[in-house]
């Protein structure tokens, strides 16, 4: 019973945000086909042309946005729960994630315990440290660095992840993952730390963060480690 009663509350995590990112991304597109109705069925002058674009050029950039922080690497709900090795894992998302460090300026240092495992659905780990290293890149517009260490306990793995970016304030603190909190303007969709609770919360993993305004911020995780049965051959 106990193990049916996690299965369906995972289900619920991801059923609320198959409803939430459908919601997403069906605004802008509505939006982008009301402004190409429009330019098909009146005649407009070239100006008015060139802003309707611009509308559905935005709307559609949009509702990329939305499905980066929320989906880049989901397949549909199933989930598949394998055995990671850390510094594989966030290996990968950080070569994704090169060229928008190389535009800003920020220079990435690792330092992985080798070999370390947790267990955990891949795809998942992969999109909320794809969100967390993306937020600290982006809080370095003009240079920084970024440091993302491994750390294990007799029971823990800890990953530690360091920018020397804007920072936050107490506020912004205590907004971290509300949905829709952004302080990014049109640039943001403030789901990207949501769908980071979530996933650590569906992982049993725990999240602490530490920021100062103009200093930068420390967000450390940690997930009950993997440990393989020792054998003899
Ligand atoms: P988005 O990135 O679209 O704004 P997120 O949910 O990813 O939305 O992040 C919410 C907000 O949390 C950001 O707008 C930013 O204000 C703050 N934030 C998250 N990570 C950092 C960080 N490393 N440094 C400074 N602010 C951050
Ligand atoms: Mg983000």
């Amino acid at each position: 019973i106990r193990e049916h009663l996690v299965k369906s509350k995972k289900l619920e995590v991801v059923e609320q945000m198959g409803a939430a990112i459908s919601h997403e991304i069906r605004n802008p597109l509505t939006v982008a086909q009301g402004f190409v109705q429009l330019l098909q069925e009146t005649s407009t002058n070239k100006e008015t042309q060139n802003k309707y674009l611009s509308i559905i050029k935005a709307e559609l950039e949009s509702a990329e946005r939305v499905i980066k922080d929320y989906l880049t690497f989901s397949k549909p709900a199933l989930e598949s729960i394998e055995k990671l090795i850390i510094q594989d894992e966030l290996t990968h998302v950080l070569k994704i994630l090169q060229p928008l460090a190389n535009g800003n300026s920020v220079k990435i240092s690792t330092e992985f315990t080798p070999k370390a495992m947790i267990q955990g659905d891949r795809q998942k780990f992969h999109q909320c440290f794809l969100n967390v290293l993306k937020n600290a890149i982006e809080s370095m517009p003009n240079g920084g660095e970024l440091v993302i260490e491994t750390v294990t306990t007799r029971t823990d793995v800890i990953i530690r992840v360091r920018d020397n970016g804007i920072g936050m304030t107490k506020e912004q603190l205590d907004r971290l993952g509300e949905p829709y909190y952004s302080t990014k303007g049109s640039k943001g969709t403030g789901l990207g730390m949501m769908v980071v609770y979530s996933i650590v919360r569906a992982m049993k993993g725990k999240i602490e963060v530490q920021s100062e305004e103009g200093m930068g911020t420390v967000f450390q995780f940690s997930f009950h480690q993997f440990i393989p049965e020792k054998s003899f051959d």
